[in-house]
């Protein structure tokens, strides 16, 4: 392992202390530099610098002069370009297009991050740094590699190496690929030539693909054909979709008017000796020490651990496909122990492991045997009913227990969701164990929906698994000196959910007790399955048509999760009264709402007749 400095220099200053006259490479970051695994830059960072190269950081730079830009000189081999851990738009409104007045990402959460960041810094290097390469990562660059709806501008925008003038994008997970591009760069490659590199996607002139296009190459439909039929953007979303297996998905172009945009297949899933690796470097679990005030986002992770990448759970409102992909790469338990042990040994360490987990916590060494051969099944989804995924939690269980021994650690915690239907697939009594062990008060858990059209279209479990995890979660219950909750996550507002499946689910929460405040509204993000039935009114695999709730129906469905706040009195009551449930208004236990005076019930009554 290259030695590695306690932190990665973000001024000129730092880089002279290092002896360092010119980085090899450069990182722009939307975030404040928080040298911690979680945090996408210090990860990339860290990773070139084991790989034998200098790497300057420039965290949340001033877009509107050019001296945070010019600070660290310019790089020898390219800049990395990357919004953050989140898309700038997500980031900076809120899902009702509120502007958010604050950034976890940021020191005291004060937003100082650009919309659309990627492409603002990114034009801003190009300026001042006409001749170097420039990659994007991130994120914002991953998920909006193709043409894509914004929902912010409401509009399908092009491909965002159609829009800034970059040259790279590495998409997913990339530290293999800012390895290969650094590595090839330094060895003389220019970065036109870079167009093989796995996990990336490139731009190629509209004349060399009329006149040369290389074989075997699927063609997606265009950008002006996308942006002005929605039944083709459908279309264009399946075949990409299908294309993201890193072992059988196929290289992928998308024609936009003024350059064509190229996608190689997916980055191979990384071993579990890669990921050791990785996550054996020396990163400090701390903001820089130039920041005086706290960056609120460190707090929730300092003491969390990945133990796995990737998701095949596929729920239509996740873009994680898109990003780490369907197979579950995991890390080895020596690594995930040394990794707490090393935290032991901060003073900020109160024995407390906030989480151990990945996107799903409980898909730890979970695998499927076609995987590495095949890849993900194309058009099937995995689930425990598949028999050839693999379900027991045995070597999470075994983790887990070697984590809670560890001498300074007083509890670990799961902090991550946990996903229902492999937990009750388990053989290994995983899930008495949590409850014993690793749950504080609540379990996450997300069944979203319960009724059967609208968990069809989330790609989530039906409402009897969920059914079944609850009373099985309830047994665990018994006996136990302090009672543990569900934490169940419902959606409003999601493609293909009617009001009346809005007020089946809100009796459903009353007849459970599975009220809470936190809820969570649609909101259309970019390159989910979900965003593109938003955007389109269709199933995109099926192209079948979808229900879609807007507007004041949109407003309707998320009052009706939270039906006992009297500020969404109104709201429920229209709710009710256009679905013919005015049973549920009045005064009692009974009751979903109580009616707010005979004047707002008379209203009602006239909006139901009229929508009848
Ligand atoms: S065989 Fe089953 S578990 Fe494996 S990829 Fe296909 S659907 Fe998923």
């Amino acid at each position: 392992m290259t030695h590695q400095p306690r932190f990665l220099p973000l001024s000129g200053n730092e880089g002279d202390k290092l002896g360092i006259r010119q980085f090899d490479i450069i990182l722009v970051t939307g975030d404040a530099y928080v040298d911690h695994p979680s945090f996408g830059t210090a990860l990339i960072g860290r990773v070139l610098w084991d790989a034998g190269f200098t790497v300057g950081i420039i965290a949340q730079p001033d877009w509107t002069t050019s001296a945070d830009f010019t600070e660290l000189g310019k790089p020898r081999l390219f800049f990395g370009i990357s919004s953050g851990n989140v898309d700038s738009m997500v980031n900076n409104f809120t899902p009702n297009l509120k502007r958010r007045s604050d950034d976890v990402y940021s020191p005291a959460g004060i937003p100082k991050r650009p919309d659309r960041a990627t492409i603002v810094y990114t034009n801003r290097v190009h300026e001042l740094f006409p001749e170097t390469p420039i990659v994007l990562g991130g994120i914002e660059a991953s998920l909006r590699r193709f043409a894509h709806y914004d929902y912010w501008q409401d509009r399908v925008r092009q491909a965002i190496l159609a829009d800034a003038p970059a040259d790279l994008l590495v998409f997913g997970m990339g530290e293999k690929q800012v390895v290969e591009i650094a590595r090839r760069l330094a060895t003389g490659e220019t970065v036109a030539l870079l167009r093989d590199v796995r996990g990336t996607a490139w731009r190629m002139e509209v004349e060399e693909w009329r006149s040369k296009r290389p074989e075997g190459i699927i063609e997606l439909p265009g950008f002006t054909e996308v942006a002005q039929d929605k039944t083709s953007y459908a279309r264009a979303f399946a075949m990409h979709y299908r294309e993201q297996d890193p072992v059988r998905g196929r290289t992928i172009a998308q024609p936009h008017p003024k350059t064509v945009v190229v996608q190689n297949p997916p980055a191979l899933p990384l071993s579990t000796e890669e990921l050791d690796h990785i996550y054996d470097l020396p990163f400090s679990r701390r903001a820089h020490p130039s920041y005086t005030q706290r960056v609120p986002a460190l707090e929730t992770v300092q003491f969390s651990v990945t133990s796995h990448r990737g998701c095949f759970g596929a729920c239509s409102f996740c873009a994680l496909t898109h990003h780490q992909g369907r197979i579950i790469q995991s890390r080895s338990s020596a690594s995930i122990i040394r990794e707490v042990t090393r935290m032991t040994r901060m003073p900020e360490f109160k024995g407390i492991v906030q989480d151990v987990g990945g996107p799903t916590a409980n898909m730890y060494c979970l695998s499927c045997d076609l995987w590495e051969k095949y890849g993900a099944c194309r058009d099937k989804h995995c689930s425990p009913s598949c028999k050839n995924l693999d379900t027991s939690h045995r070597h999470q269980g075994e983790l887990l227990k070697k984590l809670r021994e560890i001498p300074g650690v007083k509890k670990v915690f799961i902090g991550s969701g946990i996903r229902y239907d492999l937990a009750l697939a388990d053989d290994s009594g995983y899930l008495e164990m949590i409850c014993d062990h690793h749950v504080s008060g609540h379990l996450k858990v997300a069944p979203e929906h319960v009724i059967k059209n609208v968990t069809k279209a989330m790609n989530k479990p039906d409402r009897e698994v969920f059914d079944q995890f609850r009373e099985r979660f309830e047994t665990l219950q018994k006996g136990k000196k302090k009672r543990q909750y569900l934490l169940p996550y419902f959606m409003s507002g999601h493609p293909g959910c009617s009001i009346n499946d809005m007020v089946e689910l809100a009796v459903y929460i009353r007849d459970h007790q599975l009220y809470t405040e936190q809820v969570q509204d649609f909101t259309p993000t970019p390159m989910s399955v979900s965003t593109c039935m938003y955007y389109t009114g269709l199933n995109p695999f099926t192209l079948e048509p979808v229900h879609l709730p807007k507007g004041k129906e949109k407003k309707i469905q998320r009052a009706l999760m939270q039906y006992r706040d009297p500020d969404n009195r109104r709201l429920v009551i229209e709710g009710l009264t256009a679905a013919g449930r005015t049973d549920l208004i009045g005064n009692g236990r009974q009751f979903l709402v109580t009616a707010i005076d005979r004047g707002t019930y008379k209203y009602a009554l006239k909006y139901s007749s009229t929508k009848k």
